[in-house]
């Protein structure tokens, strides 16, 4: 099981990386919510264990991040009086929580209950009309055709199709795919929405991402 533990009091993250790596996991360690949010995203974890204070990025909004483009089952650590972080973070979409402090072997009988669902839930294509999206092999197709993306564009693409058929505006768009501490500005997203229509529509008669005036964009199937 390879698990992420995003923690920044360095005593709980010691004792969950000692007792995880025992039990034959394979852990990896972020202490701010950045270096975390970078190795979610970046690598493929059976589990994430997400605190919710963090520096640099607080855990509800990485997990928000994370949850735009990928499935991971995330338990989150949470104080006892934050009733409403809870709350928050299960509807931002965690898949389970733990108070502080909490037992090791509690962690661990939640932790296996997560990947087995999360194996049995796991999404690895997105469909858009004719255009696919293989989450696992981080490429995209229209009809038939590799699409060649980089990384932000195939992020771009996933967010829209993860929301397909919901107008998205620019400032939802750049929460969700770039870096929330880095100043994105409305030309950004829409100089990325430019180039990936160029890619994903433009060659293959249109039909898929819209401009919608005044509110955003729109990935979905319409008659060219
Ligand atoms: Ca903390």
């Amino acid at each position: 099981m390879k698990i992420l533990v995003v923690e920044d009091e360095l005593k709980i993250a010691d004792y969950l990386y000692k007792g995880l790596t025992e039990q034959g996991c394979s852990v990896d360690l972020a202490h701010d919510g950045l270096d975390g949010q970078h190795l979610a995203l970046e690598i493929d974890y059976d589990v994430i264990v997400l605190d919710q204070m963090l520096p640099g990025l607080d855990g509800l909004t990485l997990l928000q991040s994370l949850r735009a483009v990928k499935d991971t089952p995330v338990i989150m650590l949470t104080a006892r009086d934050r009733v409403e972080d809870r709350v928050r973070g299960l509807q931002a979409g965690a898949d389970d929580y733990l108070i502080k402090p909490f037992s090791f072997m509690e962690l661990l009988a939640r932790l296996q209950v997560l990947t087995r669902r999360g194996r049995r839930q796991e999404t690895t294509q997105i469909r858009v009309g004719d255009l696919t999206i293989d989450l696992v092999a981080r490429k995209a197709f229209r009809q038939g055709a590799r699409i060649d993306l980089t990384a932000k564009e195939f992020m771009l693409l996933t967010v829209l199709a993860r929301h397909q058929g919901e107008v998205l505006s620019k400032t939802a768009i750049a929460e969700l795919v770039w870096d929330v501490n880095f100043d994105t500005s409305a030309n950004v997203v829409e100089v990325a929405i430019k180039r990936l229509r160029a890619k994903i529509d433009t060659p293959f008669g249109g039909g898929l991402l819209h401009t919608v005036r005044g509110m955003g964009y729109v990935l979905e199937e319409r008659p060219a």
